[in-house]
């Protein structure tokens, strides 16, 4: 079975997030930017930010790394080998006025009609923009205003200064290109507007921490129980193609799904046969924690985790990279507590801990698969 998603408007989002942060006295510092490590006697004890109100440092007994590029664990050398073939960014834009339907997946919703990719594929070459594929969606409580992600930024790493900046200023090149095929060739020409850009690209993937582990696509398609499970995630291996247009799919129940361009049919078979295979998978602690016992006061958390190419391609979505970082704040509160490394923090009180906080954790100690094996 196959789950619908669910969508949420990412602008109302901003102010409810305000609000967790007001109920749970968090202190926060917003555009601030971390820009190096303080490490005295091998110990990490604080970072160099900048910010309107100049440079200053912050000193703590514990530090998290969710800077999704592993801005910090890149300064003191713990960041992993490049992936090959990183999965690309894309420039997300809301746009009103593209003609819609009823849509095929969700009878509360529209989708833009099949004019909008048939015009793209036909005329996106006259205005730069490379053969692609991509998403879009309604967005809730905006009527007509429709949610696109549809170009990639091939060849770009965004955790580079220089190459970031090539990237956004491509990405919304390429949005407003679009929009002049619609405006040139299609029905919809005299009614589409830009909404809004998104406030930053989005990155996908570039750098992974050298973690105490790997996560393997054996493990995740398997199933593989870990004691130190921390996060549970049912979502596909969703690989958008490094190297030009096209999406692949792999499902737990082994059916695999790919969308080799825009306008172009599903292709729908299996990457294993139907086994019976696991409902849900398990991401360890262990992929957050630098490898070898560097710096037991750091832990990564978000994207940035240890995970091979496929395992990535599924642990990378919201649902998933919030278990990690739930899991990392609690971890560091515990190990302050115990005053232990994070390494040596007691799994099973994490995960204790971790549920009385309101985390599914499932009742089988150790995860999906209870018998240890794997069942790929
Ligand atoms: C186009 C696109 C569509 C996606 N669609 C979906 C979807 O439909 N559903 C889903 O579940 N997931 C989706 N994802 C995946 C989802 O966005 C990621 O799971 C999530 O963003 C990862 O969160 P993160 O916090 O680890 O990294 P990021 O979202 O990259 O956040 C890192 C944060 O750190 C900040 N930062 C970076 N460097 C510094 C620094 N030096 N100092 C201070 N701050 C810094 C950044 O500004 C950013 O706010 C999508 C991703 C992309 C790119």
């Amino acid at each position: 079975m196959h789950l619908k998603p669910y969508i949420f408007n990412s602008e109302e989002l901003k102010i409810e997030l305000d609000e967790l942060v007001r109920e749970n006295r968090i202190e926060p510092y917003l555009h601030t930017f971390y820009a190096a490590a303080v490490v005295e006697d091998g110990r990490l004890t604080g970072i160099v930010v900048e910010n309107k109100s100049g440079r200053s440092a912050l000193l703590a007994g514990f530090f998290i790394d969710a800077t999704g590029d592993g801005d910090l664990c890149e300064d003191l050398g713990l960041i992993g080998p490049k992936t090959e073939d990183p999965q690309p960014p894309t420039t997300c834009a809301k746009i009103i006025g593209l003609s819609t339907r009823a849509s095929d997946e969700r009878p509360d919703a529209v989708e833009v009609s099949d004019e909008w990719e048939e015009l793209l594929r036909r005329h996106g070459a006259e205005f730069g923009l490379k053969p692609d594929w991509g998403w879009r969606t309604i967005v809730p409580n905006m009527p007509g205003v429709i949610m696109h992600a549809e170009n990639h930024l091939f060849d770009l790493d965004t955790s580079k200064g220089d190459q970031l900046t090539r990237a956004e200023m491509e990405g919304r090149r390429s949005v407003r290109a679009m929009m002049d095929v619609v405006r040139k060739y299609g029905k919809d020409a005299g009614k589409l507007a830009l909404v809004q850009l998104a406030s930053y690209i989005g990155a996908r993937e570039t750098n992974h921490i050298a973690a105490s582990y790997t996560l393997t696509v054996q493990d995740l398609l398997g199933g593989r129980a870990f004691p130190d499970a921390i996060a549970y995630g049912s979502y596909p291996v969703d690989i958008h193609h490094a190297g030009g247009s096209g999406i692949t799919y792999r499902y737990l129940d082994g059916t695999e799904v790919v969308i080799p361009g825009r306008g172009t049919r599903k292709q729908v078979g299996r990457w294993r046969a139907s086994t019976g295979g696991p409902a849900y998978y398990a991401v360890p602690l262990r992929c957050l924690v630098p490898a070898a016992g560097a710096y037991g006061n750091l832990l990564a958390a978000g994207r940035m985790l240890d995970a091979d190419r496929s395992a990535f391609g599924a642990v990378r979505v919201m649902v998933n990279t919030n278990q990690t970082g739930e899991a990392a704040g609690v971890a560091a509160w515990l190990a302050l507590q115990c005053g232990v490394p994070a390494a040596d923090v007691d799994p099973q009180r994490l995960k204790e801990e971790m549920t009385r906080g309101g985390s599914l954790i499932p009742a089988t100690p150790e995860g999906p698969g209870a018998d240890g094996k794997s069942r790929t």
